[in-house]
This record gives structure tokens, sequence and C-alpha cells, in this order.
């Protein structure tokens, strides 16, 4: 029998109504001759609603809002209990033989990191013994597993349970894995900000992989990797679809199997950014270890670099980007390590985003990015900082200007439907 994977977001399962047009969608592929697995996240709000309890209970008892990650775990995985068990429950009173099960039931095994743990292993067996025997689909609370040594439930990070179902799709060597949420594929930008940005029929792993570390929300960055890395081949469609005449939605591939190809697949933004510039820093050898190796230790993940030529051969300024919710940190990693760096001054901006243009052919185009300069200049828009790899080029600039630039690089790249 060929195998699949489905895997249905929060507003998919957000109430009882809507896990019943989950498990139609369901029936449709089993009665097509599919052995299913069907991977749940929890319903809308459920997870951030009990997130906020483990931070009222910590301040409860202290000032002190730091909490235990195992405990956390625990909590916060039960959202997808719930709904794997309420949707194999309506499966089974259609008539569709269905069992759920918890990742320690799997069992899908996590390594420590407790709340953003990353999976190590799969055992399929108890799912597939399922598939022969009794022609059970196999509902899968996403987002949770559970680490072998110490038998304490971890979960996969916020978003977690698109890298639930990658990996389970890997692990059962399934033909697909479908994954339903309430947009009907990836976009060539943010429709919500462009209403000309068109759906894409296919976009290669690694584009998607640029997209989704740019900003874009429509799968967890570790699950692209995940399906990129076992190359599964990956559907984005919606559950708002017709159950009985679903549209295919866009399937993310290898590169190979993309024909026809754009310079540029799609633009990204992100506000989760923020701007950190130290001023008049000795330059010397070691100075950026001097600035870097803290932050790293601090487990800050630092994106955009820029360094300044030095005037005069003793100072020069150097500015990088951090998450918004790393800035404190930063920048109190930075004010211990005043002295040692050997800085003067020091200053932030939160107000920033960052505009990213992604695709294949960057690789075989030469000025790509310098139309785009031109157009966000003719615009009036100051780029503060830029990066650039093989596929994709980033800009940072003032927030209030996002939508334009997005605007601005959509058009340009000619992305705009007809
Ligand atoms: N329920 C989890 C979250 O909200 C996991 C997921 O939905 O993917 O982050
Ligand atoms: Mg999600």
């Amino acid at each position: 029998m060929p195998r699949l994977v489905m895997k249905f977001g929060g507003t998919s399962v957000a109430n009882v109504e809507r896990i019943k047009n989950v498990a139609q969608h369901v029936k449709r592929e089993v009665e097509a001759g599919y052995d299913v697995a069907v991977v749940v996240s929890a319903m809308s709000g459920k997870t951030n609603e009990l997130v906020a309890w483990c931070k009222e209970a910590a301040l409860a008892v202290s000032g002190d809002p730091v909490y235990d990650q195992a405990e956390y775990d625990t909590v916060v995985a039960s959202g997808e209990q719930v709904t794997s068990g309420l949707l194999a429950l309506l499966l089974n009173k259609m008539g569709i033989p269905a069992r759920s099960w918890q990742g320690w039931q799997i069992p899908l095994y996590g390594d420590d990191a407790h709340g953003s743990a990353r999976i190590t292993g799969i055992d399929g067996a108890g799912i597939l013994k399922g598939f022969a025997e009794r022609k059970e689909v196999a509902v899968v609370a996403g987002f949770q597993g559970v680490h072998k040594e110490t038998g304490r439930i971890v979960t996969l990070g916020r978003g977690g349970s698109d890298t639930s179902a990658v990996a389970i799709a890997a692990g059962l060597k399934a033909d697909r894995c479908d994954i339903y949420t309430d947009v009907d594929g990836v976009y060539t930008t943010d429709p919500r900000i462009v209403a000309k940005a068109q759906r894409l029929d296919r976009v290669s792993f690694e584009e998607m992989l640029e997209l989704a570390s740019a900003g874009a929300k429509v799968l967890q960055v570790r699950s692209v990797e995940v399906a990129m890395v076992h190359n599964v081949r990956t559907f984005v469609r919606s559950s708002f679809d017709d159950p009985n005449n679903p549209k295919p939605g866009t399937l993310i591939c290898g590169e190979e199997e993309i024909v026809e190809s754009q310079v540029v697949t799609g633009i990204a933004y992100s506000k989760d950014e923020a701007q950190i510039t130290l001023r008049n820093v000795p330059d010397k050898p070691g100075v950026a270890a001097a600035v870097f190796a803290p932050l790293a230790d601090a487990n800050v993940v630092v994106d955009m670099i820029v360094q300044n030529v030095s005037p005069d051969g003793k100072t020069t300024d150097i500015t990088f980007t951090v998450p918004s919710a790393d800035y404190a940190r930063a920048m109190a990693v930075l004010a211990k390590e005043k002295e040692t760096i050997g800085y003067p001054s020091i200053e932030g901006a939160q107000d920033v985003a960052k505009i990213s243009a992604i695709g294949v052919g960057m690789r075989s185009h030469a000025g790509v990015a310098a139309k785009a300069f031109k157009a966000l200049a003719d615009r009036g828009i100051n780029i503060r900082a830029i990066t650039t790899s093989e596929i994709k080029f980033s800009v940072l600039i003032d927030q209030a200007y996002t939508e334009l630039a997005v605007r601005t690089l959509h058009s340009l790249y000619g992305l705009d439907a007809a």
C-alpha cells in the first residue's frame, strides 16, 4: 500500500466541527487506498494558553518567571494529546479504524533540549503494524517526543508539529507529506501585504529553507531541513478546501523537479530583528572574536554583520543584528565585555526590519541585488545593512518601510500577478 502523512495545524483542528472536517480529508485518502498517518497540532491558541499558565504558576511562587523546562514540556504537550484523541474518536465513529499515538508511545525520540528538542530517532514499527494488521489510521500528536534516557516528555519548539510530520514521513518512508494549513500554498510573498502575490506550484527545498528562515511563517524551519535531508516530497495545502475536491497546493521538492525557474522566487520579511552598533572599536586582530564569542556563548544568534574599514587605521564601527527576543540579553553581554572589547559607545535599534529576496536563479545571474538597492533608493528607503548568500540577499531597513519595500521588490522581480 502507498503511504501518506497528513498534517493539520491549529486552525484546522480549532474545534470539534473543524476536526470533523479533518476526518473527511482523511477518509478521502483512506478510500483512495493509502495507509495514513495523521499528525495534528493543538487547537489554535491552546499552546499559547498553556505557555501562559506555566509563567503564571512560576510567578505565583516568586517574582522570578524562570521555571523547570521539563515540566513546561509536560504542560504544553497536552494540547496535542487532546486533538489526537478527538480525531481518532471521530474516525472510529465514522467507521474508519484509527488510534491515537503520543510521542512516547511511538516512540519518537528527542534530545533533552527541553522546549526545543531535536528529533534523534523514530521507531515506526507499531504504526506500520497497525497499517498491516488492521488498516488502522495512526493519529499522531505532533510537537512532542520522549527523551530516551530520562523517559521525560520533550517538545520540538513552537511550530514543531510540522517537523513531527516530515520526520514521520521520512521514518515511515511515506510517498509524500501533506501539510494542511489555512492558506492554499506557499506564496511569492505575504498576500496580506501584497494583493498581487502568487501561489507557487513548486519551490525547491533550498529556497523554502531560506524563505522560512527569512521570516515566511508557513513552515517551521526545522521541518524544511528534515524534508531536504530525507528528500520528503512535501505539499503545503489548505484544509479549508472541499474535502471531496481539494487543490494540490505547493510542492516543496528537489531542484531537479523544477522546470521553470525565476531569478527571484519569493520575498520574505522579518520584523523580529534588532540592530546593535559598537562605535570606535579598536581596529586590531581579535576584536571580532571579542565581540562575537561571548554572544555565541550566551546562545545569541547573530545574523547580519557589517564592519567598516577604519579611516585612520585605529578604530572602526561594527554593526550587527540579533533576534528581537535576544536583544536585551545581547546588550547585557556586551555591557559586561565593554572593557575587554574596548568600545566607548554602543547604539541599539529595535524598529528595524529585514527584507530578503530568494531564488536559485541568483547563482547564475549578476546584478540581482544591485537592482534592488536602486529601486529602494528611488523610494527614499535607506539601507542600514546588507548580506548576501548564493541564493539570497537581505537588506535591513527602518521598520516603517517594511510594506513599501516588500511591494517594491515584489514588482521589481516580476512576481506581481497579472
Ligand atoms: N501547538 C504547537 C505550537 O503552537 C506546535 C504546532 O502547532 O506546530 O507551537
Ligand atoms: Mg504551524
